[in-house]
Order: C-alpha cells, then sequence, then structure tokens
C-alpha cells in the first residue's frame, strides 16, 4: 500500500564538483526499484542538481522553504521559487533548524501550509531530544510538534509525509531500536488516523544514523516506510545499500 521513500538530506555539505561527482555513483541505483528517492542539497545547488536527477529517476528536494509567500525577508527561499526549480519535496522542521533557528513548532506548521499551497510535501520533522527521553516525554514532544502541524492545515494533512527524527540519534551514530522506533511510528500514526482518513496511505520516514547495517530492519517495520538520511546520503556505496534495502 505504501512504497518506501529515502531521502537524502546533504544539510550544508558540497560543490558542484562533489556534488557532481556523488550523482554520477548513484547512477548505479536499480533502475526497477519501488521505492521513491528524494535528494535534498543546499538551495545553492538546486539548479545543478535539478538538471542531473531526471536522468536517475530522483526526485528533487529541499531543506527548508520560507514561511511567508514573497516579499522583503532577506535570505528566504520561497515554496514558489523551490517549485519552479522542480522540487517536489522539502524537509521542515528538522531538529537542527528547531535549535539553531529557534522554529517553533507553529513556525514549522506555517511553512507546512506554505510547501502545500505550491503542491509540493513537505517532510514534516518530529523528535525527542534525550533530555526528553530520559524524562519519559518523548510520546508527549512528537505528539505535541505533529499536532501543530495537523491543527494549522486541516484535511490538507493527508498529503504531508511525516519523519520521526530522535534529536538524540542524528548524526550521532547512535540509532533507536527497530522497536523503540516501530512503537513512535505506530503512536504517529494513531494520532494521524484521528485526523484523515488517509493515514493508512501517509508514509512515516524513521531519520537518525541509519545506514546499511541497520537500514533492513527498521525498514522492516510495520510501520516505518522509509528514511531521512543525512551522514549516509553523503557517501555514494552506503546510500545506493540504502536505497537497495529500501526496495
Ligand atoms: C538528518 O539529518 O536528518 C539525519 C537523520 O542525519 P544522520 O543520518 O546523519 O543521522
Amino acid at each position: 500500500m505504501r512504497n518506501n521513500l529515502i531521502a537524502a538530506n546533504w544539510k550544508m555539505n558540497g560543490d558542484t564538483a562533489s556534488n557532481a561527482a556523488l550523482l554520477a555513483g548513484l547512477r548505479l541505483a536499480n533502475p526497477n526499484r519501488s521505492c521513491e528517492v528524494v535528494i535534498c542539497p543546499p538551495a545553492a545547488y538546486l539548479g545543478q542538481v535539478q538538471a542531473l536527477l531526471p536522468e536517475m529517476g530522483f526526485v528533487l528536494g529541499a531543506q527548508d522553504v520560507s514561511a511567508f509567500e514573497s516579499g522583503a525577508y532577506t535570505g528566504e527561499v520561497s515554496a514558489a521559487m523551490l517549485r519552479d526549480f522542480g522540487v517536489r519535496y522539502v524537509i521542515v522542521g528538522h531538529s537542527e533548524r528547531r535549535k539553531h533557528h529557534a522554529e517553533s513548532d507553529e513556525l514549522v506548521a506555517q511553512k507546512t501550509k506554505r510547501a502545500l499551497a505550491v503542491g509540493i510535501t513537505p517532510i514534516v520533522c518530529v523528535g525527542e531530544t534525550w533530555a526528553e527521553r530520559e524524562a519519559g516525554l518523548a510520546e508527549q514532544t512528537v505528539k505535541r510538534q505533529l499536532a501543530a502541524v495537523i491543527h494549522a492545515n486541516g484535511h490538507c494533512i493527508s498529503e504531508i509525509v511525516v519523519a520521526y527524527e530522535p534529536v538524540w540519534a542524528i548524526g550521532t551514530g547512535q540509532t533507536a531500536t527497530p522497536e523503540v522506533a516501530q512503537q513512535v511510528h505506530a503512536l504517529l500514526r494513531a494520532q494521524l488516523r484521528a485526523a484523515t482518513e488517509r493515514s493508512d496511505r501517509m508514509r512515516i520516514l524513521y531519520g537518525g544514523s541509519m545506514n546499511p547495517g541497520n537500514a533492513a530492519q527498521l525498514l522492516a517495520q510495520e510501520d516505518i516506510d522509509g528514511g531521512l538520511v543525512g551522514g549516509a546520503s553523503l557517501k555514494g556505496a552506503d546510500f545506493l545499500s540504502l536505497v537497495s534495502a529500501a526496495g
């Protein structure tokens, strides 16, 4: 019912030469795969990557979008501009943006709305810190983050992708066990079910140190429908292995 989605978050890495080399290596991906593959380069390289992706059957994504439509917002990139570059997915609410740019649940909800308004699928990130998990607040935290997005987006909520990214697992090499991840994914699916009758078709990705060694077990969980991948997406062989684990 749901095909896996693997999204590469290159974060603030790369240059024209290394991007071209990385993408050249990804041409080896199985053309008969059923999973969808999204590459999210830094905004400065959207044009370069846009030109190279179609021949691989990958689609273009972005790492962030402005909450505003247009105008005097220096440094921001609007949803319409992303669409102009052929962007199909955009990551919103990544924990690095929540942390370094003080993005609130409400701002993330607005960004989600902007993306949906132009037909771009938002990949909405939720996840608890280690301190929140230790305090027994993991479920409450992710539910609060998702509730803000549901509240602001009404029936359009069925058009989003959710990514569960425990903050303590991002870039640390410490992955949530498949059981822990599945438990949170099932909780998020139940929350979506209460908001839309289309929840069974919605994809919930796992993100946090996904690598070739743990991907198959994570992806085998009932409510894990793909991965949002940081570090391993910058290594061609590792990323190819994740794509093949996703089917
Ligand atoms: C991410 O940046 O969303 C991420 C999951 O990073 P990593 O795979 O490096 O943990």
